[in-house]
C-alpha cells in the first residue's frame, strides 16, 4: 500500500486524512498537540455556506488608524504586530477593491455550495450524523447604521445565490424566544447549519481514522528530506524521520514555515479570535446566532453555549488576550438577557488567513508529491470535507467537482 503523511491533524488535516484511506493509502498523521485543540477548538461551530464575502472590505485602509487605537474593538490590529503584519496586510488592504472582493466571493461561494453535502456525507461515513444541527443560523441587527453595513454583503451573496431572508427583530425572538427581543432586524441565513461542538468533531473524525487502521504520531513537523521535486520523507523536532510516498501540509497557520522548507512562499497569518463556553448559562437557546455590531456568534453547543468570535490581526506566533473573550461575554447578555456566566471555559484559535481570503487547496508546480490543504481563515470547519474530497481528487488524479485553480499555493509566488 502507498504511504502517505498528513502533516496537522486539525479538522482539515484529519479530514484529508479520512479521506486518503479511502482512496487506499497507509496513512500517518503527524500532530503535537492535544486532538482537536487547533483553531477549530475556538471557533462558532458554523458550517458558513455562503460566508463568502472578504473580510478585506472597500475603506480598509482608511480604518487602520482607528484599528490600532481601539484594543477592544470587533475588529482590531494589535499595535506590537502592527511593523511585522505590514508586507501580509498590505496584501489583505490590496484586495479590498470590488472587481477583486467579487472574484473572490465568487470563487468561496463554488467551494462552500459543496460543503453542507460533503459534510454530511462525511458524517454518514464515520456513523456521527447526529453532530450536525441543520437549523438556519440568525443574525442580529441594534438597528439602520448595522444593518446598512451590510447591505452590500448580502447584495454580492444574494446575487451568487445564497438564501439570506431578513425579517424583524422580534420574529427572531420569535423563532428563538431566548433572543432579546428589541432588535430591529434579523437575517435568517438559510444555508447555515452548525455543529454541536467543534472539538468532539475533531475527535469523532480522529476515532474514526485510528479504527480503520491510521496511525496517529506526537511530533512536530520541522522539515523535509528531498530528492529533486520529490519529498521523501518528513523530520520531525525529536529527531524522527517519517518516509512517506505523498505527504499533505495541513498544519494551520504553521504551514507556511514548513511549507518555506519546502521552497513555496506561502502567505498566511494567524488572526486570533476567542471563544468562551459557558455552562450552567440559563439559557436555552437553540440556533445560532450573530451579534453584528458586537461581531461574534453565540452557539449551543452540548450542554454549554459559546460564544466566540472577533477578528485581532496580531500574527502567526501572538498570545491571547483574554479581555477579548471576557468582553464577548459581557456583550453576549445584550442578545440572550437571561445569560448567567457562572461556568466559564475560554478558548483562542488562530485563524490561519491569506490575504485574499482563498484557502490554499491543491498541489504546487514545484513538487511532484506534496499536495496544500491550508489558508481556510474563518472557513476552516465549513470547508475541511470538501478540502478533503478535493486534495483526494488531486492526488488520486481525478476530474474534480470544481475547478481549483484559484486556490493554488503558487498564486504567492512572484
Ligand atoms: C473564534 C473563531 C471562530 C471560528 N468560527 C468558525 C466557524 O463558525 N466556521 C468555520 O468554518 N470556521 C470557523 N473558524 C475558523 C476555523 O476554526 C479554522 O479555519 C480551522 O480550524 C482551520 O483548520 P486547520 O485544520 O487548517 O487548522 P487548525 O485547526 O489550527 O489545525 C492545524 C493543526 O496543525 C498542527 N500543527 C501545527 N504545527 C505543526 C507541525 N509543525 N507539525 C505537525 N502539526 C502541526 C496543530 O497542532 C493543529 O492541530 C473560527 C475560528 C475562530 C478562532
Amino acid at each position: 500500500m502507498p504511504e502517505l503523511v498528513v502533516i496537522g491533524g486539525g479538522v482539515v488535516g484529519i479530514s484529508c486524512a479520512l479521506a486518503l484511506q479511502a482512496e487506499r493509502f497507509d496513512v500517518t498523521v503527524i500532530e503535537p498537540g492535544p486532538v482537536g485543540e487547533g483553531a477549530s477548538w475556538a471557533s462558532c461551530g458554523c458550517i458558513a455556506v455562503g460566508e463568502i464575502v472578504p473580510l478585506s472590505q472597500p475603506g480598509m485602509l482608511a480604518k487602520v488608524p482607528g484599528l490600532l487605537m481601539h484594543p477592544k474593538a470587533p475588529l482590531t490590529l494589535r499595535p506590537s504586530s502592527a511593523l511585522r503584519l505590514t508586507p501580509w496586510f498590505a496584501r489583505f488592504v490590496a484586495n479590498a477593491r470590488p472587481l477583486k472582493m467579487r472574484a473572490i466571493a465568487a470563487d468561496l461561494a463554488r467551494l462552500t455550495f459543496l460543503a453542507t453535502a460533503d459534510f454530511k456525507a462525511q458524517l454518514a461515513d464515520i456513523g456521527r450524523s447526529e453532530l450536525l444541527v441543520e437549523r438556519p443560523v440568525i443574525k442580529l441587527f441594534d438597528g439602520d447604521d448595522d444593518r446598512a453595513n451590510m447591505a452590500a454583503a448580502f447584495d454580492l451573496a444574494r446575487e451568487l445565490g445564497c438564501s439570506i431572508e431578513e425579517v424583524s427583530g422580534g420574529d427572531a425572538h420569535d423563532i428563538d424566544p431566548a433572543i432579546a427581543p428589541d432588535f430591529k432586524y434579523a437575517a435568517l441565513l438559510r444555508d447555515w447549519s452548525f455543529v454541536t461542538e467543534p472539538k468532539r468533531l475533531v475527535e469523532a473524525l480522529h476515532e474514526a481514522f485510528l479504527n480503520r487502521g491510521g496511525t496517529v504520531i506526537s511530533g512536530s513537523a520541522v522539515g523535509f528530506d528531498r530528492n529533486g521535486r520529490q519529498i521523501t520523507a518528513v523530520k520531525l523536532q525529536d529527531g524522527r524521520t517519517i518516509a512517506a510516498d505523498e505527504f499533505v501540509l495541513a498544519a494551520g497557520t504553521r504551514s507556511r514555515d514548513l511549507a518555506a522548507e519546502l521552497g513555496v512562499p506561502l502567505q498566511i497569518e494567524g488572526v486570533i479570535g476567542y471563544s468562551t463556553a459557558l455552562k450552567n448559562s440559563g439559557v436555552d437557546l437553540s440556533h445560532t446566532v450573530f451579534y453584528a455590531k458586537g461581531g461574534f456568534g453565540i452557539t449551543p453547543y452540548d450542554g454549554a453555549l459559546a460564544v466566540a468570535g472577533t477578528i485581532e490581526f496580531a500574527g502567526a506566533e501572538a498570545l491571547p488576550n483574554w479581555n477579548r473573550a471576557d468582553i464577548l461575554v459581557e456583550k453576549a447578555r445584550r442578545v440572550l438577557p437571561g445569560l448567567q456566566t457562572g461556568s466559564a471555559e475560554r478558548r483562542f484559535g488562530r485563524r490561519p488567513l491569506t490575504p485574499d481570503t482563498r484557502p490554499i487547496i491543491g498541489r504546487s508546480g514545484r513538487l511532484a508529491n506534496v499536495t496544500f490543504a491550508t489558508g481556510h481563515g474563518q472557513l476552516g470547519l465549513t470547508l475541511g470535507s470538501t478540502t478533503a474530497r478535493l486534495v483526494a481528487d488531486e492526488i488520486a488524479n481525478r476530474q474534480s467537482p470544481i475547478d481549483i485553480q484559484a486556490f493554488s499555493p503558487d498564486r504567492f509566488s512572484g
